[in-house]
């Protein structure tokens, strides 16, 4: 890579940012995500930009470094069954603003002859505190730590996440769990701890726990950060700030 003459020039006309720059804001991303990125910054650039403008809850950070407030409450949550949803219990809540896109991926399961089930969808700080205690005294401590957030670090605040069908590993091999392998994306939904990764995303393998991320961040995710969620949260936590500050005004 020639430096010299990407430091002196923007890798996108519309960021008044340089290759230096980017090159530190990947720094920390294995090779493999951060090479293709470097070697074509512009088509990343480009490709990003649309994720700078999405309501902060639907990319905000949220894992064992990041908490959200006790405060924080979606205001829009609605109970699924009242929209004809198949839930594990009638109580079970998301945010309002994603009903139809969960209607959407519902009715196209269903066309493949598969019925999602919401099995666990919205939990308030205080019932994730209940949660993690639980599994605490029933598993210990540290067995716990690997499959159940504390309090405030949990996705399934935000009310955008969701637990699917059996919430066991034995989801993967089932009909719900390999439609959703293969289309939740089509629908904005990540799956938020792959396989392998928990020295990366600090949980076990999840087959059944996806976060609506929207389509656009999906795509973003596929293509550019190893269709790994937790890389593409912790760049945005860190430089979505500065991407946006540095964006040129049309
Ligand atoms: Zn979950």
């Amino acid at each position: 890579m020639s430096g010299a003459l990407w430091a002196q020039s923007a890798p996108d006309p519309t960021f008044r940012i340089s290759l230096g720059q980017l090159t530190a804001w990947v720094a920390d991303l294995p090779p493999s995500i951060a090479g293709p990125i470097l070697a074509h910054p512009r088509e990343f650039l480009e490709d990003y930009k649309p994720l700078l403008s999405l309501p902060w809850d639907q990319m905000v950070l949220v894992d064992k470094g990041h908490a959200l407030p006790e405060t924080y409450a979606p205001r829009d949550l609605v109970r699924l069954s009242r929209y004809g949803l198949y839930t594990s219990r009638p109580t079970e809540e998301m945010r309002k603003e994603i009903v139809p896109v969960l209607l959407e991926m519902s009715r196209s399961a269903r066309k493949d002859g598969v019925r999602l089930k919401f099995s666990s969808c919205y939990r308030s700080w205080a019932y994730q505190r209940y949660l993690f205690q639980h599994y605490v005294n029933e598993d210990g401590l540290a067995t716990a730590e690997r499959y159940s957030a504390r309090p405030g670090q949990s996705q399934h605040q935000l009310g955008l996440a969701a637990d699917f069908g059996s919430i066991t590993p034995e989801f993967a091999k089932t009909a719900e769990g390999k439609w959703m392998d293969a289309h939740a994306e089509e629908f904005g939904f990540s799956l938020s701890y792959p396989q392998g990764l928990e020295s990366v995303t600090g949980y076990m393998w999840e087959p059944w726990h996806f976060r609506y991320i929207g389509k656009e961040a999906c795509q973003v995710q596929k293509k550019w950060f190893g269709d790994i969620q937790q890389y593409l949260l912790v760049f945005n936590n860190e430089h979505a700030k500065e991407l946006k500050a540095s964006l040129l005004k049309p």
